[in-house]
């Protein structure tokens, strides 16, 4: 499975994406080939964690029961600092507070019964 190493990553705090070795593209999320050239030398690397919102908005309603009493939360699109952009959870702040360009850092959620954790992020 193509994910597995980035899951892998999680549970040791690590955030991974790919970068291809043919025109040094920087990707996530994993994938067997490069979006950009169609090249399949892909080296994984650990991302640095920082990043920007990109677009977001709140949800009043829970978007997959593992979220349910946790609304109202931001889902957001992060710009990550190497360049791929990253659906997740902006927390640790009023959803409120939150603006688009605003500097965001990597945090992980707790490893899970199935040993792996959930890429967040919360203001930098
Ligand atoms: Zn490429």
């Amino acid at each position: 499975m193509v994910t597995r190493p980035f899951w892998e990553a999680t549970a040791e705090g690590r955030f991974l994406i790919q970068r291809c070795a043919g025109c040094g593209t920087a990707i996530f999320y994993p994938r067997p080939a490069c979006p950009h050239c169609g090249g399949g030398e892909l080296a994984w690397e650990a991302a640095s964690g920082a990043a920007t919102v990109h677009t977001f908005s709140i949800a009043r309603r829970p978007t997959h029961p593992k979220f349910t009493g946790d609304e109202p939360y931001v889902v957001a699109i992060v710009e990550l600092a190497e360049g791929p952009h990253v659906t997740t959870n902006i927390v640790e702040c009023d959803p409120d507070d939150v603006q688009i360009g605003m500097a965001v850092q990597l945090v992980f959620d707790e490893v899970g019964d199935d040993g792996y954790a959930l890429p967040f992020f919360r203001p930098a």
